[in-house]
């Protein structure tokens, strides 16, 4: 049985329910029970996997994207190079072996990883030692030179609260104690500043999600990046815009209830890469771009096929697959979105859309 649902039950008796946000954050951080904080939840035998555990074409492909910015923005001479979420390094191991190819880029690039997973960073230690790199709890840590940052599915596991529209109001979906398990309930009707927007396009029953922390990263990051230069590759699934109940759980590669493992099972919500991009402001946004299109536009394929060429057997066959799954329209490669801020001076990442 989860650890956490005892602690959960004392916590919703002593205080009342708490939100969707607030289960979130004790489900995928708490200490000693959360998800994130007890394992290492990737790959085949874990519960999900992602891009980079998928290929090393993805984390080779973002790292040149970050380079051609690089060159583009004059070659700066000290930069950021960060990754928020880093999972087991996978992703940035493979864009720094691409960087390497372009002259002066790694000596120009401090390694600096936002990770709040200590069985994560354990995993990026071993696979990043030969580039020196410094752990933080939090962007605001960082440096202040121009930022290179990758972030590969870590807005999704970010806490959102959910509110359903009532009227001209709003309940906010909670998570409440019923009949002797967690249960969904909703607060009485009241007015959300924050949602004062979205009353012009949401209709009565619509439920509409908020993501406080993911706006106040990318509101970081959208400064330095305006004042200091620098680009912000950010991947995920998620749409231009929120709407609808995106809560999911998932376990063994598996959908499960939200409410049925807390801390065992995977929580995420879809990332609302509008409210991302306007958070993001002073910073420049190009339009959002399906990640399959992005992925083939920077040279997917012809990488593929170099890759190939060395390949036989079920090693091809699990190759070829793994470049159809990151860019197929019916796999990853159209719900995954690439959201990319730059410098209103300098020009996009190559690879989105215009
Ligand atoms: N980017 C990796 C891992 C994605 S899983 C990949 O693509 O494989 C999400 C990652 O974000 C994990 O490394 C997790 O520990 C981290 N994470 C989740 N919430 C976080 C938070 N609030 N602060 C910092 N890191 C967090």
């Amino acid at each position: 049985m989860s650890a956490l649902l005892p602690l959960l039950e004392a916590r919703i008796a002593a205080e009342g329910p708490m939100s969707v946000a607030e289960y979130m954050t004790w489900c995928l951080l708490h200490p000693q029970h959360g998800y994130y904080t007890t394992r290492d939840p990737l790959g085949q035998k874990g519960d999900f996997t992602t891009a980079p555990e998928i290929s090393q074409m993805f984390g080779e492909l973002l790292g040149l994207a970050l380079a051609q910015s690089w060159l583009d923005q004059g070659r700066p001479e000290r930069i950021v190079l960060a990754e928020l979420g880093p999972g087991r390094g996978t992703l940035m191991a493979d864009a720094l072996r691409a960087m390497k190819g372009v002259p002066g880029l790694l000596d120009a690039a401090e390694l600096h990883l936002v990770e709040a997973s200590p069985a994560l960073r354990a995993a990026q230690a071993t696979r990043l030692s030969d580039y020196g790199p410094s752990w933080h709890d939090s962007l605001a840590e960082l440096p202040e030179a121009p930022l290179f940052l990758l972030a590969n599915e870590f807005f999704d596991a970010l806490p959102v609260r959910q509110f359903l529209r009532d009227g001209d109001g709003w309940r906010e979906r909670v998570v409440g104690w019923h009949e002797g398990q967690l249960s969904f309930g909703l607060t009485d009707i009241a007015a959300q500043a924050a949602l004062e927007h979205r009353l012009a396009d949401t209709a009565q029953g619509d439920m509409v999600e908020t993501c406080a922390p993911a706006e106040a990263i990318v509101q970081e990051v959208g400064r330095r990046i305006a004042a200091q230069g620098g680009v912000a590759l950010i991947v995920d699934y998620g749409g231009w815009g929120s709407l609808g109940d995106t809560l999911q759980a998932v376990r063994a590669h598996e959908k499960t209830a939200p409410l049925a493992a807390p801390g065992d099972a995977d929580l995420t919500a879809h990332v609302d890469f509008r409210a991302l991009a306007q958070a993001a402001a002073p910073a420049a946004h190009a339009p959002l771009t399906a990640q399959g299109v992005f992925l083939e536009r920077l040279g997917i394929t012809e990488r593929a096929r170099a890759l190939a060429a060395r390949l036989n057997g079920t090693a091809l066959e699990s190759h070829v697959a793994a470049h159809r799954r990151l860019t197929h329209p019916g796999e990853m490669g159209s719900l995954f979105k690439v959201l990319a801020l730059h410098a209103p001076d300098a020009p996009p990442p190559p690879g989105l859309d215009t």
